[in-house]
C-alpha cells in the first residue's frame, strides 16, 4: 500500500477528502478548529514536498441542495491562516477543472462543500423508501455518483483521505473517488493513519491485560462492540445508564433509574458470555442517586440494585469507582467509550473522573489507552486530561463501527480489499 511517506508530491496535484465540518457560531466563526488542526500535517506535508493540493470536504447536512449557512467558503480564511498560505476557493465542486489544473506546486485550492450535490452521499432525493420506483432512483444516483467521483479524480494526480470521522461511509469523495486512482496513486492521510493504528492496537496488536470500559445511556447501542471485545479483553467495565438494565435483569429495584426494558435478557446473556469466555465483568455496586434529573438534585449513595423510588441512578458510587480503577490501574491496554454517570452535570462526574484519573495513571505506567466516541472525549477534555491519554479518536461513529469490528469503506478502498 502506498503511504503518504513514500509517495512524490513534488510536481503533483493532490487531492485530499479532510473533514472540516467544523462547528461554527451564528456569524459563521469557527469555534473548534480541532478537526482542521486534525488535517494540518497531511496537508503541510505535500506542500512541503512540492505538490499542490486540493482540499475536498462535507459541511453539515445540505440533504444535496445548495446551502450557504453551509457553505465552506466561512472557513477559507481560517485554513489559509492555519496553513500558513493562501488558499483559493472553487464555488462549485463539480466544476473545478480549470481552476485545478491552474494550480501550481505549493498551491492549495479549497472546494465547496460536496454534499451540495446529493451525489457526494450517493442517496435518491426526494424520494420515499416504499415508492416502487425507489429502487431504479437509487441506481440511477449510485450511476451518476461514478461520474460525480470520476470528476472530482480528474483534477488531480493522487488522491489521499485523511478523512477518519466519514471513513464509515461509502460515499463519492470518501470511497468511490479511489476506484479512479491505482494503488501507487491513493493513500491515507496522516490522521487515518494514527486512527487505523489506535484501532489495531486495541483490536490485532492487543498488550495484555485489556480493559474496556463501555459506558453511555444504552446497552443497546453498544452491544456489536461488546460482542466484539468479549474474545479479547480481560476486564470489561459495563457502567452509566446501562447498569440499571443489568441490575434490574438480576431482579434488582432501580427506582426511577433509566432501563431498556427489552434487554433485560441480552444483559443476562452478557453475563453468561462474559463468565464462559473468563471475562472479569465489572458491573456497579453502588451508584450516587439522584431525586430528579438534574444538576442540583439531591444525591444519596445507594445499591445499584436498590434504589429507592422517586430517586435514580445518575453516577458510579464511590465503592464502584474504586472496583473500576482496580480493573484499570493494571492493565497494558485500555479502551474507553461513554461516560460513567451524567457527567454534563457537574454534580454527577465523580464515576467519570476516577476512570479518567485511573486510566492517565495506567498511561503512566506504559499501558496503551484510547479515548474514542463523542462523550468520552468530551469528559476527557471537560477533566482537562487529554495529553494523559494515549490516543483520543476523532471518529465517533467511524471509531464504533471499527470497534465493532465493521470493515471501513475509506480505508478499504485505499487498501484495495
Ligand atoms: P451514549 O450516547 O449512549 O454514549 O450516552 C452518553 C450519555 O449517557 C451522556 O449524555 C450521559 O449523560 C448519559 N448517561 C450516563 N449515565 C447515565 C445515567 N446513569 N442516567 C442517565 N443518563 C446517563
Amino acid at each position: 500500500m502506498m503511504t503518504i511517506d513514500n509517495y512524490k508530491f513534488a510536481g503533483k496535484k493532490a487531492i485530499v477528502r479532510v473533514d472540516f465540518n467544523v462547528p461554527l457560531d451564528e456569524n459563521g466563526q469557527i469555534t473548534d478548529m480541532t478537526r482542521i488542526n486534525g488535517a494540518l500535517p497531511t496537508l503541510k506535508k505535500i506542500l512541503a514536498d512540492g505538490g499542490a493540493v486540493i482540499i475536498m470536504s462535507h459541511m453539515g447536512k445540505p440533504k444535496g441542495k445548495v446551502n450557504m449557512k453551509m457553505s465552506l467558503g466561512q472557513i477559507q480564511n481560517a485554513v489559509a491562516k492555519a496553513l500558513g498560505t493562501e488558499v483559493q476557493f472553487a464555488p462549485d465542486c463539480a466544476k473545478a477543472k480549470a481552476a485545478a489544473d491552474a494550480l501550481k506546486p505549493g498551491e492549495v485550492l479549497l472546494l465547496e462543500n460536496l454534499r451540495f450535490y446529493p451525489e457526494e452521499e450517493g442517496k435518491p432525493v426526494g424520494i420515499d423508501k416504499e415508492d416502487p420506483a425507489y429502487e431504479e432512483a437509487k441506481k440511477a444516483m449510485k450511476a451518476s455518483q461514478k461520474e460525480f467521483a470520476k470528476t472530482l479524480a480528474s483534477y488531480a494526480d493522487c488522491y489521499v483521505n485523511d478523512a477518519f470521522g466519514t471513513a464509515h461511509r461509502k460515499h463519492a469523495s470518501t470511497a468511490v473517488i479511489a476506484d479512479y486512482f491505482d494503488a501507487d496513486n491513493k493513500m491515507l492521510g496522516y490522521l487515518m493513519e494514527k486512527e487505523v493504528k489506535a484501532v489495531d492496537n486495541i483490536l490485532s496488536d492487543i498488550k495484555h491485560p485489556f480493559t474496556a470500559i463501555m459506558g453511555g445511556s444504552k446497552v443497546s447501542t453498544k452491544i456489536g462492540i461488546i460482542e466484539n471485545l468479549m474474545d479479547k479483553v480481560d476486564n470489561l467495565i459495563l457502567c452509566g445508564g446501562m447498569t440499571y438494565t443489568f441490575a434490574k435483569a438480576q431482579g434488582g429495584k432501580i427506582g426511577n433509574s433509566i432501563c431498556e426494558d427489552d434487554k433485560l435478557d441480552l444483559a443476562l446473556d452478557i453475563i453468561a458470555q462474559a463468565k464462559a469466555k473468563g471475562v472479569n465483568l465489572v458491573l456497579g455496586t453502588d451508584c450516587v442517586a439522584g431525586d430528579k434529573f438534574a444538576n442540583d438534585a439531591n444525591q444519596q449513595v445507594v445499591p445499584a440494585n436498590n434504589v429507592p423510588d422517586g430517586w435514580e441512578g445518575m453516577d458510579a458510587g464511590p465503592e464502584t469507582q474504586k472496583a473500576f480503577a482496580n480493573a484499570i490501574e493494571g492493565a497494558k491496554t485500555i479502551l474507553w467509550n461513554g461516560p460513567a454517570g451524567v457527567f454534563e452535570f457537574d454534580n454527577f462526574t465523580a464515576g467519570s473522573r476516577a476512570i479518567a484519573e485511573a486510566i492517565a495513571k495506567a498511561t503512566d505506567e506504559g499501558a496503551y489507552s484510547l479515548i474514542g466516541g463523542g462523550d468520552s472525549v468530551a469528559c476527557i477534555n471537560k477533566f482537562g486530561m487529554a495529553d494523559r491519554v494515549s490516543y483520543i479518536s476523532t471518529g465517533g461513529g467511524a471509531l464504533l463501527e471499527a470497534i465493532e469490528g465493521k470493515v471501513l469503506p475509506g480505508v478499504a478502498a485505499i487498501k484495495g480489499e
